[in-house]
């Protein structure tokens, strides 16, 4: 066969693969989903946190209080408001709130230090920060950044109707930041029609009813959280709030899924692990018959954990377990694959774009790859976000034309995958130096550039070690320093604590004459983490 021949075919193939056009509502954002449920049964449970509940209606009014507080304040459509506070039916009433407004949230984890978060709202300009209360917020300590208690707001003085403002699907629903590789976060932004497609197309696929109870467990400065904050109101489902800090504790899951009868819970695959482990054995699968839809997200889910969940829920139990996978950059999830029973040892895949979502595996010349063969997966549809604030430079390396759909843009999302001959996309690992620990997203350049910011450090590199049993460790290697290696472990991670997430300080940091280089004079990395292929493809 000629060469065009081939290319002809490989395209009507592709084209195949990627026919996921389907209607979805453009003519709302979630909040409508909210006022609905609240107007058709606002007696229903929405929400469980502890031993409360809070009804549609009392989250819709509460959220509607919020808003016209913040309307009074001159925020709206277009303002961004930043919520700091642990997962909390005060939390909702927020994020509600915020978008009832027209604006759009942005969600800080009160324990991040301090100095990151001034970063993150200096970028943000955001124009107001909403705490909880002053005793469950320590001080943040932020100087010149308007802070409010909900607390103090006195919402029981304002109106409970729905506000007439509507945002558009073009507005901001929300900012996510994400590592950065130069030591700053980077913040995306996602807009209301990218958000109101992903929760619809989950609906389509993996319907749930009023009956069903979702668990909100995930932390609520990763994406995953959002679908968790806003399914359920499309049904009038219920959502339970796992308490914050419980993000690891597979007996508390336990105890709340058979306590409320949870039917829909995501975990990335390492908390899975935990999970089954804790499951495994001697223990009453009766307490989880609830459980209907497993979904996993967040880094690479192996064939053996897949195995072990099919051999913990035997035939005859209705459990599915979904592989989901998308970065925040094309709004939360953007394919996804039923795991089967016989999966065997066959990597699992990360499965068929969703609804109006198209993939694109490429080589460096942007031309397409043949079935088969590995590319790097760009990612084009309405989920893309509208790209990074303030970064018009990086917006544009990432998001860039499609020159399979003119005047359209593609993501290009950093993972080495290839298609299978069922038009399902498997996930090889990252082309980058971004990794994944428990699900968390980081640039080991962000956390490089902090170390070599310190005085005593002249080089640094960071890597994941993977131990036997697969516990990944975040390692530094330094050249500097003085003193003896544990005190200067100690001094490092103390100065790092001021700047990063605790999850991004590295667990150990080795001291080393000099850094080896490759011939092109970049780290060998390879030397230092002989591991490196496995840090970074997942398992
Ligand atoms: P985040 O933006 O934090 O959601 O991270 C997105 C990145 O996580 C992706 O680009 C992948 O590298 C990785 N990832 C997410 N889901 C999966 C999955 N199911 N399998 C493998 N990697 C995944």
């Amino acid at each position: 066969m000629n060469p065009w021949e081939d290319e002809r075919s490989l395209l009507l193939r592709l084209q195949e693969f990627n026919q996921t056009a389907c209607d979805y509502s453009t003519d709302l954002t979630v909040v409508k989903w909210l006022e609905n449920t609240a107007e058709t049964s606002g007696t229903q449970p929405a929400v469980y946190e502890g031993n409360e509940m809070y009804t549609y209606s009392s989250l819709n009014c509460d959220a509607n209080k919020l808003a016209y507080t913040l309307l009074e304040r001159g925020i709206g459509a277009g303002s961004i408001v930043a919520v700091m506070m642990n997962r909390s039916y005060t939390m909702l009433v927020c994020i509600y709130g915020i978008l009832k407004a027209g604006a759009a949230y942005l969600p800080l984890d009160p324990n991040c230090p301090p100095s990151r978060l001034m970063k993150i709202l200096a970028d943000s300009s955001a124009a107001l920060v909403l705490l909880k209360d002053e005793a469950s917020t320590p001080a943040p300590g932020l100087p010149g950044v308007d802070t409010i208690t909900v607390e103090s707001l006195g919402l029981d003085l304002y109106p409970d109707t729905n506000p007439d403002t509507r945002a558009q699907q073009s507005d901001l629903a929300y900012l996510i930041y994400t590592s950065g590789s130069t030591g700053d976060p980077k913040g995306v932004l996602v807009e209301h029609g990218s958000l109101v497609n992903r929760i619809e197309w989950m609906q389509r696929a993996f319907p749930i009813s009023s009956n069903d109870v979702l668990f909100q467990k995930t932390v609520y400065t990763f994406d995953v959280s959002v679908w968790e904050l806003v399914w359920w109101t499309l049904t009038g489902a219920s959502v339970v709030l796992l308490p914050s800090g419980r993000e690891n504790d597979p007996r508390r899951f336990v105890k709340l899924i058979e306590q409320h009868g949870i039917s829909v819970i995501h975990f990335v695959p390492s908390v899975l692990r935990l999970f089954l482990e804790y499951i495994e054995g001697d223990f009453d699968l009766e307490r989880l018959s609830s459980l209907r839809y497993v979904f996993c997200s967040g880094e690479a889910l192996s064939a053996e954990l897949v195995s072990r969940f099919y051999s913990i829920f035997p035939p005859g139990h209705e459990v599915k377990l979904i592989n989901l996978y998308g970065p925040t950059e094309a709004t939360i999830d953007v394919s996804y694959y039923l795991c089967k029973r016989d999966q065997g040892v066959q990597p699992v895949p990360i499965g068929k774009p969703i609804d109006n979502t198209r993939f694109y595996i490429l080589g460096e010349d942007l031309s397409l790859t043949p079935i088969g063969e590995t590319g790097q997966l760009y990612v084009s549809g309405i989920g893309l976000a509208r790209g990074y604030l303030n970064s018009p430079l990086l917006t544009h390396s990432r998001f860039v034309l499609n020159p399979y759909e003119p005047g359209e843009r593609m993501y290009r999302t950093g993972d080495l995958a290839y298609w299978n001959e069922c038009g399902e996309v498997v996930y090889i690992g990252r082309e980058d130096d971004q990794v994944k620990l428990r699900g968390l997203r980081i640039e080991l350049g962000e956390i490089e550039n902090c170390l070599m910011s310190c005085d005593q450090v002249r080089n640094a590199v960071v890597g994941v070690h993977v131990t036997g049993s697969g516990d990944q460790i975040l390692t530094a290697y330094i050249v500097g320093g003085s003193g003896s290696e544990p005190e200067l472990q100690k001094s490092l991670q103390s100065e790092l604590a001021r700047e990063l997430p605790e999850y991004a300080i590295p667990t150990r940091i080795i001291r080393v004459d000099e850094i080896p280089l490759k011939p092109n004079g970049k780290a060998d990395r390879s030397l230092l983490f002989s591991n490196q292929k496995v840090t970074t493809v997942q398992r």
